[in-house]
């Protein structure tokens, strides 16, 4: 642990705990195990194991993936470099989604699913059906594996395919999304973690908000009456995606959310009562007229 820890210390913005992760890793044990056996001793292949996984931390590579799994919303999901690592930012998002669905048996829509945590999560915490997109097809088939692990894969569909293509002509009571929105001249060099995820997990184009520019062109085809739309993106860009959703919902009833860290992380924008998302912009009414 000491050795580990030290190594670690610079490359890690939490070089004690990635150390403990990866110790428990390489001896097949619980983390608490390990805090528990201080003197135990390790066998050689151990002591290797954990070296290797020190030395790839150390130049960068995020814990999750030398893990294989990345907790999120208190599961595990198996991830690899083909997805995004959940982030806890997205858990705040993640329990608005919850809280709106309660008991129903809604139709939600993940776009951009990655791994699956958003999408896997609220088919465990509801009675919702779960669809998912992902342009990338290494992507869908982790998606795949998570739904199947938790015991939710006869509630989750999951698509390869751009944005909402792959869905084509089917309405959705909420649909949520954690499409890549970092500006790309802000996404960071070696030896930052970040350069280990997936580029197009990341990479929002010249302002963050390209994805979300073609999304919200898109989405009032796909909204049910009384829908949510719920999308994330980072606090510098929130007020612009913002205005973006009002332009695209311009009756829909939109807020600005914080995330668990009190940062401003997501859009919530509710549909007026018994009226189609769809119709709202094509039948031409004036902002605040809903007839
Ligand atoms: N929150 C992630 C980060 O800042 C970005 C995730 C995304 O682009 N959707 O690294």
């Amino acid at each position: 642990m000491a050795e580990g820890t030290a190594l670690l210390h610079d490359s890690s913005t939490s070089p004690r705990a990635d150390a403990l992760l990866l110790l428990a890793h390489a001896l097949h044990r619980e983390r608490e195990w390990i805090v528990a056996h201080g003197d135990a001793t390790p066998s050689g292949e151990e002591a290797q194991a954990f070296e290797r996984l020190s030395a790839a931390r150390s130049r960068g590579v995020p814990v999750a993936y030398l893990l294989g799994s990345a907790g999120f919303y208190g599961r595990e999901f198996l991830v690899d470099e083909n997805v995004l690592v959940p982030r806890p930012e997205t858990e705040h998002l993640v329990a608005e989604a919850i809280a709106f669905i309660g008991n129903r048996p809604l139709r939600v829509f993940d776009v951009g699913t990655g791994s699956g945590a958003i999408a896997c999560t609220i088919a465990s915490e509801t009675h919702a059906t779960v669809h998912g997109t992902d342009i990338s097809s290494s992507a869908v088939a982790i998606a795949n594996e998570n739904a199947r692990r938790l015991g939710v894969a006869d509630r989750c569909r999951f698509y390869v395919g751009d944005l909402t293509e792959p869905v084509r002509a089917q309405r959705f009571d909420l649909i949520v999304a954690n499409l890549p929105y970092v500006p790309t001249a802000e996404i960071p060099s070696k030896p930052d973690p970040i350069t280990y995820e997936p580029r197009e997990a990341l990479d929002g184009g010249p302002d963050g908000l390209s994805l979300y520019r073609r999304l919200l062109t898109e989405l009032p085809a796909f909204l049910a009456a009384n829908a949510m739309v719920l999308l994330e993106a980072a606090p510098p860009i929130i007020e612009r995606l913002c205005d973006l959703t009002r332009n695209s919902l311009p009756h829909f009833t939109i807020a600005v959310c914080n995330d668990y860290a009190g940062l401003p992380r997501y859009i919530k924008a509710k549909g007026p009562d018994g009226l189609l998302g769809s119709q709202s912009p094509s039948i031409g009414l004036g902002p605040g007229r809903v007839e």
